[in-house]
């Protein structure tokens, strides 16, 4: 069953020079606990993805399209409505963890409001012992050493894994129908990465809470996910089933991301797509990845292929049209 449905969703900022669109003609469906995992390169479009999802884009962004989630839009609903599908709905783990939390309340009260919100959601009576309990046992579970003293803290008085993992525990205190997370675990060491890894993949199982995981590590995105969205100057290139993606990837630019992926062998080449990712402000006619493409043809450079489906895989691409 599908939670969420992004229909023709295009982003715009304005810049000191001019609009620029950021997103292009977004297409995303999104099924009842699915991990879906969006990888791509430094500005592509992937947290601008995630906020506009959680209706959280900055005053300079215009937005058009659909973001359709259990048949309520949230695109077409004005700021005060919004408040009740925060949180519980759609819940969004910022890149930056700090801007998630409130800098003059205690990592402790906002911890207590989040279960609040959640019991008040799931019609379930507030007993003020029990919320304390929870909290406790959340943060135990991210290993937070000495939690006692962590919920007493202001956000600037904590680490940045720490202020991460609050974050997570957050997440997993209000239980949200989708959960958004935006580099997750970069601030986060290995150990603890793989931690919170698998508390997401709990969370998932118990719940079935449906997870955006946005990375710019394939290979991570690799272990979470179902699904993999690779994205490229604020375009869905290739869109499909995980291992079926990784193992034959079919967009050129998939096709490179894969290759730059260390193995662990020694004498693996590892080979880097050439060049970088243009600018929003000279985007390259035809398809965007047509300047890098090894496989690039006349057509290309002229014309931007649209998405296609082709045996459950969606591709950006003219060698497949
Ligand atoms: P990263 O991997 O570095 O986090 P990203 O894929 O998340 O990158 P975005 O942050 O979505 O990329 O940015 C996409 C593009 O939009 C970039 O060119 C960025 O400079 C631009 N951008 C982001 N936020 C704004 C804003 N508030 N105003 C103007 N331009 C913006
Ligand atoms: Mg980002």
């Amino acid at each position: 069953m599908v939670l969420l449905q992004i229909r023709n969703l295009n982003v715009y900022y304005n810049t000191i020079i001019s609009w620029i669109k950021v997103l292009s003609d977004v297409n995303l469906d999104v099924e009842k606990g699915e991990i879906v995992g969006v990888v791509g390169e430094s500005g592509s479009g992937k947290s601008t993805l995630g906020h506009a999802i959680s209706r959280i884009l900055p005053p300079n962004a215009r937005i058009q399209g659909d973001i359709i989630i259990d048949g309520v839009n949230l695109a077409k609903l004005k700021d005060n409505e919004l408040q009740k599908y925060r949180g519980t709905w759609v819940f969004m783990i910022f890149q930056n963890p700090l801007n998630s939390l409130n800098p003059v309340k205690k990592v402790g009260h906002q911890l207590l409001e989040a279960v609040k919100i959640r019991y008040q959601r799931d019609g379930k009576k507030v007993e003020e012992e029990s919320l304390m309990k929870d909290v406790i046992e959340v943060l135990k579970d991210l290993r937070l050493p000495d939690p006692y003293s962590i919920i007493d803290r202001y956000p600037h008085q904590l680490s940045g894994g720490q202020v991460q993992r609050i974050v997570i525990s957050m997440a997993l205190l209000l239980k949200p129908k989708l959960l958004i997370a935006d580099e997750p675990t970069s601030a986060l060491d290995v150990t603890i990465q793989a931690q919170v890894v698998n508390l997401f993949k709990q969370l998932n199982k118990e719940i079935n809470t449906s997870i955006i995981f946005i990375t710019h590590d394939i290979s991570l995105a690799y272990v979470v996910s179902d699904r993999i969205v690779v994205m490229y100057a604020g375009r869905i290139m290739e869109d499909g089933k995980v291992e079926e993606v990784l193992k034959s990837p079919m967009h050129p630019y998939t096709q490179g991301l894969v290759a730059s992926i260390p193995t662990g062998d020694k004498n693996q080449k590892l080979t880097a797509i050439p060049g970088n990712p243009p600018s929003f402000f000279a985007l390259p006619t035809g398809c965007k990845f047509s300047n890098r493409c090894s496989k690039v043809f006349d057509v290309c450079r002229k014309k931007e292929p649209s998405i296609i489906e082709k045996n459950g895989r969606k591709i950006r691409c003219w060698l497949y049209e």
